[in-house]
Parts: structure tokens; sequence; C-alpha cells
């Protein structure tokens, strides 16, 4: 046996293991895999996120999830559930809710995936999921994904770290724009790092305009990427001092993800993606998928689902 197919064999026999009963002490424990399904493209799911979820008796999912990763990866007797976050807005469902419903299943004996849009870790509320797990002493896993950065960086061909460029990336948001104080946004005005803004689009005019007033300078480009990963990706690229002029009070289709630094000028010469100029939304808005406490069944799931196609993904 393969060293590969060795290792396989025990994954399985640990998740049967661990999601069954516990003869020791006579109740049922499941187990909880935190999985991050990558940014958008269904193909950028992990093999072993996969293998976990074609296992799970309950998926619990985020809205950043693709649909298609939903429709064709999952048991099909298995329970999924929509829990929706964004950023705080109404029909978003509580943390409180999804520690709940993670106790309630797997408290239950069943295999439960906790599926988060990119990495599981990343501005993500894992710690919440964590304490309550540990709490109820409730065994679990952390399978890494592709984050939003790095998936919209590949697709937008902007090398985060490109020599010549930049040395290091950073990863920031800018959604609670009142925590961040004058020598935070000097120091990043002045790096040579690249900034790499999850969750601020909205105040992108802000995040500007504080960066030209602390002195970012005129080699520094930004670029603004719309659904990254996904057929209806879009990017906005320009010197950050000529975006104001032109981009004042845009809005973008979320969710987004901002590159600044000067890597961000090599999208041009090297973009292989063809931008989308539909406004349509790849993931169903919160606000109109979920109630707070909504529970999505499989067959809603399925027939809200839209099916697109990459040009030139490789056909299996
Ligand atoms: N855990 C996720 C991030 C969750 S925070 C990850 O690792 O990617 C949500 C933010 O991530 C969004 O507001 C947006 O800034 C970014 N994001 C997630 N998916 C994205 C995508 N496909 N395109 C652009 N930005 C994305």
């Amino acid at each position: 046996m393969s060293e590969v197919n060795q290792y396989n064999n025990e994954l399985s026999n640990q998740s049967f293991r661990l999601a069954g009963t516990d003869i020791s002490v006579g109740k049922p424990v499941g187990k909880v895999i935190l999985a991050g399904a990558g940014p958008g493209d269904p193909e950028l799911l992990t093999i072993k996120a996969l293998r976990y979820l074609q296992k799970a008796d309950v998926v619990i999912t985020d809205r950043l999830v693709s649909e298609e990763i939903l429709t064709n990866y999952m048991r099909k007797d298995a329970l999924l559930l929509s829990v929706g976050k964004q950023c705080s807005k109404e029909g978003s469902t509580p943390q409180s809710h999804i520690n709940d419903l993670l106790v309630e299943h797997a408290g239950s004996g069943k295999l439960v995936v906790r599926l988060k849009g990119g990495d599981a870790s990343i501005f993500s509320n894992i710690l919440d999921e964590l304490r309550t797990l540990a709490t109820h002493q409730i065994p679990y896993e952390i399978i890494p994904g592709i984050t939003a950065a790095l998936g919209a960086a590949a697709y937008a061909a902007i090398p985060l770290t490109a020599r010549g460029y930049s040395t290091a990336v950073r990863f920031l948001t800018h959604y609670k724009k009142d925590d961040l104080n004058e020598s935070y946004w000097k120091d990043l005005a002045q790096t040579a790092d690249t900034l790499v803004f999850y969750m601020s689009s909205d105040p992108l005019d802000h995040l500007v305009e504080n960066l030209l007033q602390y002195g970012i300078g005129a080699d520094k480009w930004l670029a603004v990427i719309e659904q990254a990963t996904t057929p209806l990706q879009h990017v906005y690229n320009c010197p950050i001092h000529e975006y104001l002029s032109s981009k004042r009070g845009s809005h973008y289709v979320s969710p987004t993800l901002i590159i600044i630094g000067k890597v961000a000028a090599l999208h041009e010469p090297f973009q292989w993606l063809p931008d989308s100029h539909s406004k349509e939304n790849y993931f169903a808005p919160v606000a109109v998928s979920q109630a707070a406490s909504q529970v999505a069944s499989r067959t809603e799931k399925q027939s809200t689902s839209k099916k697109y196609f990459y040009a030139d993904s490789p056909k299996t």
C-alpha cells in the first residue's frame, strides 16, 4: 500500500472512530472539521476538505462558499445548514447560534463539516468556535483553504512578493476604521510591503485618502478585485495617486479584495483572466438568502444554485 493510501485509510478510520459512540463513556461523540473552501472557484477546494465533505452527516456553511461545492461534493443525504454572515449586516446569523449548531450536531454523534470561505482561520470567527468545541470536549480538526488574498493574487496575476518589488505581504482590514491611529497609517503609507485589505471596499476612499495624506509613493498601485476566482471576477487597477479622481464614491460587488503596493502594477502586463463586466452576484447576498436563524435545506440550496463554467478549466 502506498504511503498516501495508508494515510488516507488512517484518516477514514479516524473520522469514523471519532464520529460515533464512545463506548468508555456511553454517549455519542461526534467531530467537527473546520475547513476552508477556497475563495470561489470550486476547484480550489483541497482534496482533504473534499474527502471530509463526502463523509459528513452535517455541513454548516458560510455565505462565501461556492454553490457548486455544496451541490456536487456533499453526501446526497447530508443535512446542509447555511449560516451566512456579511460584515454584521442584517440577516447575518449570530455567532452564538452557529456555536449552538456545532454542539447540537457533533454532540449527538455526527460528523460535522463547518465550511468557511477562503481559509478557515483568516478573518473568520474560528476562535469562538474553537472555544465552544473545547468547552464541550468535542474533537475537531482544522483544514486550511486558499485565502482570498492568494486566490485573488493568482487570478489577477499580481505576485504578492515579486522579486524587486516587495519582500513581504500584510493581510489587513480597514473595516473597523476607528481602530487605526496616526503612526499605524504612517507605517502603512511608507512601507515597501504589499498590503492586502479584506472587508475594506466600503471605506476604500477613506483608506486611500489616509495613505495619500501620509505620503504613499507615486510608484504604488492599487488593485480592486471583485468576486476573485469566480467567472464574475473584475479587476480595477491604477496608480494609487489617480484613484480618487476617477473612482471616488464607487461601489463594488461583494466580496472585494484590495491589493496595494508596487506589485499591483503587474496586473496589466500579466493579466490572464479576462474581466467580467456583469454586476451579478456569484455568492447570494446574506440579506436575500438567509434570515438570522435560517437553516436552508439541501433542496432549497440546489434550486437556487447557479452554474458557471470556466473557459479553461481542465475537464476531469
Ligand atoms: N476566511 C476568508 C475571509 C473572510 S472575510 C478568506 O480566507 O478568504 C471576508 C472578506 O474576504 C471579504 O469581505 C473580501 O474582502 C474577502 N474575500 C473573500 N472571498 C473573496 C473573493 N472571492 N473575492 C474577493 N474578496 C474575497
